[in-house]
């Protein structure tokens, strides 16, 4: 017998995506892919082959709709996605177009069903929202179950996983990730993906470590060879040798207490030392996310992003289908407050229901609150839904963009207009809802004190507060490297805004990235902020360094940082703060950090 050789090991690089180590043996999903060919067809064939399609289509409107009903109980809550597989089924750029060219081109089902997926590829390319572009990937899958019935292959079940695994897979589609037994399932590798595809989104739901974004997967990966996946670092190790896997368990036992620990946190109000106490809530945008927002242990949605809606369809959507989404949302926090946040289209974020004038400066541009000022009809449906779930749940409403205040005064027109419209209907809505306003251009910081004698709370929105106060485009690479929370305007600005809602007795929120990001907490919380809302996964650890920290002692560092006149010293000042206070928490074993470097200026 020939002895195999071990393997040497290879240490494989992606994006981590949802944290903590795994170990086991890999399973590789080589799902069948069917290759598609061009076969030009008769006339007499046109039927027929048009017949096949329609036929495949509607058998996978069968499979999908009993996946919906195989869900079990405790991914109910993910039916969302595969509904809107559904709908993706009948899309006329997909459905029609098919039809249409078998007829006009004479081509076999699958050649013409490829031709129009390619096409919806193409314009899926000139969408600069990575979240919206990662759609395709859902196109894609359906389009794949469809070729797969027109071809009479089936794609492998995983319920073939009787063991503890590592799967490994060019891509997962979200029926596999639920259909999967969550048991035997001990980490994710794909070779595609990105931190907002769904296979992402729901190992994090699932607290499967996870790693997307892998190349070459499929070459350097065997079946039940022992693999490993950091979903901290991003790393895969495909045939540990016994020092790394030494390494790597000792990583993973580390990172196990070291959660145990943050989780108990979470759940523990989020209270200073010296008693100082804020609110902790989530940023979302998807249904998908509830369970996460949830079980990390946040107060509520400080911030629900509502583009998504918008961008996934060719037309607006409608006072209904807004409604039963923010009724699904409120209803299933409840208790916890949810704050909509109105349509911010626009900018970076576009829809292709609503035709926007081609923008030399998009981010200057008709986007957000300006927009739906500018369109009445739009913004009172959506006004009109977020009203009507008001009555359902404890519900609060924001809105974006907002440079001065006669635009304030502008949206309260609206939304007493629309408030009156339901009373004359009797339907019913919180008389009492309260309205905020994101404060994300310079000028609402200089004019805040009159800003917040209009509405009852502040929510500052950091991500465009950056790019407008140091000029530079949040989507465009060249300047990433200028993007600096910590330069001394930013932090005077923010801190200006909180001072401005406190004086008029209203609450100030911090909803942009800068929220959920350990190293700018201190500083935030010596500005005596109430809130903070951030992408749920960050929750439990910023909850655990507040436990940890003196608000008094944050106050007194933040007094001096708002002294120092470049954000290098302000960086250097508050890395010894950190180090000295809370070393443990910023060892790059317990998660992901923003650049210590910064910008330099
Ligand atoms: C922000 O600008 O900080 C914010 C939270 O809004 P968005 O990122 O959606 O523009
Ligand atoms: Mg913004």
């Amino acid at each position: 017998m020939i002895l195999q050789e071990k393997r040497k090991s290879v240490v494989l690089k992606g994006v981590g995506v949802s944290p903590g180590v795994a170990i086991g043996p890999a399973f590789l999903l080589d799902r069948h892919r069917v290759r598609i060919y061009r076969r030009p067809i008769d006339e007499s064939e046109i039927d027929g082959e048009k017949e096949r399609f329609v036929k495949a289509v509607s058998e996978a409107e069968d499979q999908i709709s009993r996946l919906i009903a195989e869900i079990p109980d405790e991914l109910k809550k993910q039916a969302g996605i595969f509904r809107s597989h559904l709908s993706m089924l009948k899309d006329p750029m997909v459905y029609d177009r098919t039809l249409r060219l078998i007829s006009e081109e004479k081509v076999n089902a699958e050649w013409a069903l490829n031709e129009a997926l390619e096409h919806v590829g193409m314009l899926f390319d000139q969408i600069k929202d990575e979240y919206i572009k990662k759609r395709i990937e859902d196109l894609e899958y359906v389009v794949q179950r469809v070729q797969e019935l027109i071809s009479g292959h089936d794609s492998m079940d995983l319920s073939q996983i009787t063991e503890p695994v590592v799967l490994v897979a060019h891509d997962l589609s979200p029926a596999d990730t639920v259909r999967m037994n969550k048991e035997n399932i001990l980490g994710l590798v794909t070779y595609t993906g990105s931190r907002t595809s769904h296979t992402a989104i729901l190992a994090r739901a699932m607290g499967i470590p996870a790693v997307v974004g892998l190349e070459d997967v499929p070459l350097s990966i065997l079946t039940d060879e022992t693999i490993i996946v950091d979903g901290l670092s991003g790393e895969v190790v495909v045939a540990p040798d016994d020092k790394l896997l030494g390494h790597y368990r000792e990583k993973q036992e580390s990172y196990i207490l070291y959660r145990l620990d943050v989780v108990h946190h979470s759940k523990l109000p989020a209270e200073t030392r010296d008693g100082f106490r804020l609110k902790i809530k989530a940023n979302m945008e998807l249904l998908e996310e509830i369970p996460s927002v949830i079980s990390q242990g946040a107060d509520g949605v400080g911030l629900f992003r509502t583009e998504f809606l918008y961008l996934a369809r060719k037309e607006f959507p409608t006072e209904e289908i807004l409604f039963q989404t923010y009724k699904e949302v409120a209803e299933r926090l409840s208790p916890h407050p949810v704050t909509i946040r109105t349509l911010d289209i626009g900018g970076d974020k576009f829809a292709s229901s609503i035709s926007l004038n081609n923008e030399d400066n998009p981010a200057l541009g008709l986007r957000a609150i300006r927009l739906c000022l500018k369109k009445p009809g739009l913004f009172r449906t959506q006004l009109r839904a977020i009203l009507k779930a008001s009555a359902l749940g404890n519900i609060k409403i924001l809105f974006p963009l907002i440079s001065g205040k006669l635009e304030i005064i502008q949206v309260k027109e609206h939304l007493e207009q629309t408030k009156e419209d339901l009373r004359k209907e009797k339907i019913p809505f919180d008389e009492d809802i309260k309205l905020g306003i994101m404060i994300e251009v310079p000028t609402a910081v200089f004019v805040a004190d009159a800003l917040a004698a209009e509405v009852d709370f502040f929510s500052i929105g950091t991500n465009d507060l950056i790019q407008y106060s140091l000029a530079i485009d949040r989507v465009n690479e060249h300047v990433a490297h200028l993007y600096e929370p910590l330069h001394p305007a930013v932090l005077r600005m923010i801190n200006t805004t909180i001072t401005a809602a406190h004086e008029a007795g209203i609450e100030a929120a911090i909803c942009g990235e800068m929220a959920g990001e350990p190293m700018y907490l201190p500083v935030l919380l010596g500005m005596g902020l109430d809130e903070l809302s951030m992408n749920a996964i960050a929750i439990p650890k910023i909850k655990r360094i507040i436990r940890q920290a003196d608000q008094g002692q944050c106050a007194v560092l933040t007094r001096d940082l708002l002294e120092i006149s470049t954000a290098r010293d302000i960086r250097t000042h508050l890395l010894d703060f950190l180090t000295s206070n809370f070393q443990e928490e910023f060892d790059p074993s317990h998660g992901i950090y923003p650049d210590f470097a910064g910008a330099g200026v």
